[in-house]
């Protein structure tokens, strides 16, 4: 059975290295990404903030460990989900089964003015290049904004907000600055009123101007002002933007796509195409768009692809940032018909440890080695 799995960040390299396990060398198994490795979403925010160096968070592909896993380093041209074929630069790959994990693309030209004018903090270079930004600002009306929906992490806005005032108070600037955080949420976390109840009162606390229900719809550079989808205007010094995500075009040009995002059986990760799944960002299957989520879902897919009957509960795990050095654990379940519910629990120091355990049980397990932080 050949498997191909287009994409290696949360979702494919769960899949791979849990067939891997199961499969042993008897699997044949293809890994396709264009980028030389993988960075955790947390980590951006780490390197962003001076907490950690950029060549410590990077993985490279080169040491995936998974046997029977054969990673190919290639932009993916094409997706024929009909007769399971791809189109590469190096080729083209025919599966018996095929896994698009291709995630959320992210698009900062589409919101005018935040090129120009602002800085996004979601894709790797952006986020990475913040830091020389920080290092050179004096202090002003920070904006954490975000220009559209559905968008990765639903907290890493807030997170990014806290962390702001925690560099600011560390630099001396934090009396000259304002920091506001726009949102087009009516709370921080929604499934979790816990989780956003606490972040209220630490955006109180800390002078932190919250804007729920706001979408940032454009940037005016020459005014230097954030305008959202409702007329109001934030005006800035620093913008810190959420890009507009979508579907990588590859994939929205198989044809796969359903208002933007490949629709999937919420149970099971089968697309309409028979031999076909699709997990984690690339999805519209109802949880946020988090690493955890992809990668529960590819736990799935993998139990499926060696025949085991077992189906997608929506549970995920997140460990929330709250500045101070404390992080908030939420643990949210999401059923298509339900309500989210989950529990959460509030932000001290003893979750640091989890946070870390988190990033280098996933390193070892994924790339065979200790990641020294
Ligand atoms: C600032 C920030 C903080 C975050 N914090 C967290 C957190 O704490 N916890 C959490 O669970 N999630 C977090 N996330 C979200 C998390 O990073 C994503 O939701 C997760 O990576 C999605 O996994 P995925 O497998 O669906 O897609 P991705 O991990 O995005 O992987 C998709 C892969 O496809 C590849 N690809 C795309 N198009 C092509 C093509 N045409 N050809 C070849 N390769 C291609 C890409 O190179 C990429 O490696 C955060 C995100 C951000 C931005």
């Amino acid at each position: 059975m050949r498997v191909v799995v287009l994409g290696a960040g949360f979702g494919g390299l769960e899949l791979t290295t849990r067939l891997a396990e199961k499969l042993g060398d008897d699997a044949d198994i293809t890994l396709i990404d264009e980028a030389s490795g993988f960075v955790f979403g947390f980590s951006k925010l780490d390197v962003m903030f001076g907490r950690t160096a950029e060549g410590a968070v990077r993985h490279p592909y080169r040491d995936l460990v998974a046997p029977g896993v054969r990673f190919v380093r290639t932009t993916i041209r094409s997706i024929d989900p009909v007769r399971r074929r791809v189109e590469t630069d190096k080729g083209p790959f025919d599966a018996d089964v095929l896994v698009v994990a291709l995630g959320a693309d992210l698009d900062p030209a589409a919101t005018p003015g935040l090129v120009e004018a602002g800085h996004e903090f979601y894709t790797v270079e952006s986020a990475f290049a913040i830091r020389n930004v920080l290092e050179r600002f004096e202090g002003g009306r920070v904006v954490v904004g975000v220009t559209s929906t559905p968008f990765k992490c639903p907290p890493a806005p807030s997170e990014t907000a806290l962390m702001v005032h925690d560099y600011l108070t560390a630099r001396g600037l934090r009396d000259r600055s304002e920091i506001a955080l726009a949102m087009p949420l009516g709370a921080p976390i929604p499934p979790s009123p816990e989780a956003s109840a606490s972040l209220l009162r630490r955006f109180a606390e800390r002078g932190i101007a919250w804007h729920p229900d706001r979408l940032v719809r454009s940037l005016d550079p020459r005014r230097k002002v954030a305008v959202c989808a409702d007329g109001g205007e934030l005006p800035f010094d620093l913008f810190l933007g959420v890009p507009v995500h979508r579907a990588p075009a590859v994939v929205a040009e198989s044809g796969m796509c359903v208002d933007g995002w490949i629709p999937v059986d919420p149970l099971t990760l089968e697309t309409a195409y028979p031999g076909v799944y699709a997990v984690g960002d690339v999805t519209s299957v109802g949880t946020p768009k988090a690493g955890v989520f992809a990668e529960g879902q590819a736990a799935v897919v993998a139990a499926r692809i060696v025949g085991e009957e077992r189906t997608y509960d929506g549970t995920g795990i997140c460990f929330v940032e709250f500045g101070d050095d404390e992080i908030g654990r939420v643990e949210v379940t999401f059923r298509r018909g339900e309500r989210p519910f989950g529990r959460f629990d509030d932000a001290s120091d003893r979750y640091r440890a989890d946070k870390v355990a988190f990033g280098t049980d996933r390193v070892r397990r994924w790339f065979g080695r200790e990641w020294a932080h």
